[in-house]
């Protein structure tokens, strides 16, 4: 997981955005954002509750608060969260490649971008195990009959 974090930072790093800290949603913003929701007193400015409110919505179950995003009505998943996200859909896809399992985090959450699949799918020790053990070619091996016959 280290790993990943570091490498998906260095890719963060690496990208020109105007507003990194949104890119990704860390835990700190994500409270901001569930107590902007909550209508809870939050520090934060007029600015940042006017786009918490254009942006998110608060879901309750139960006990829990889930923040959704508006355009897709997806789960916001935290940039903490992204890692343990992407290895259950890997899995949930049976450990297929990029495609499928960004579609099936397309089809289930927000706030996680393409680059954290291929990060983690290039790291997947199954994965791995497999590509570097490719799968037989089926059908008989050619022997000549004029080798043989030369026994
Ligand atoms: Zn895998």
């Amino acid at each position: 997981m280290d790993i990943f974090y570091s490498k998906f930072q260095t890719y963060i790093d690496t990208l020109d955005i105007k507003k990194p800290n949104k890119y990704t949603i860390k835990n700190d913003i994500y409270l901001n954002i569930l107590n902007v929701l909550k209508a809870n007193y939050t520090d934060k400015s007029a600015k940042f509750k006017f786009w918490v409110r254009q942006t998110f919505r608060l879901v309750q179950i139960g006990s829990t608060d889930l923040v959704y995003v508006i355009k897709n009505d997806l789960l916001l998943v935290t940039h903490e969260q992204i890692y343990y996200r992407v290895v259950d859909c890997h899995v949930a896809v049976g450990q297929s490649g990029r495609d499928k399992t960004w579609a099936e985090i397309k089809r289930l959450y927000a706030g996680i971008p393409h680059q954290a699949v291929s990060i983690y799918i290039n790291m997947c020790d199954t994965c791995q195990i497999r590509r570097s053990f490719p799968t037989p070619i089926s059908g008989k091996p050619i022997v000549s009959i004029g080798f043989l016959t030369r026994l």
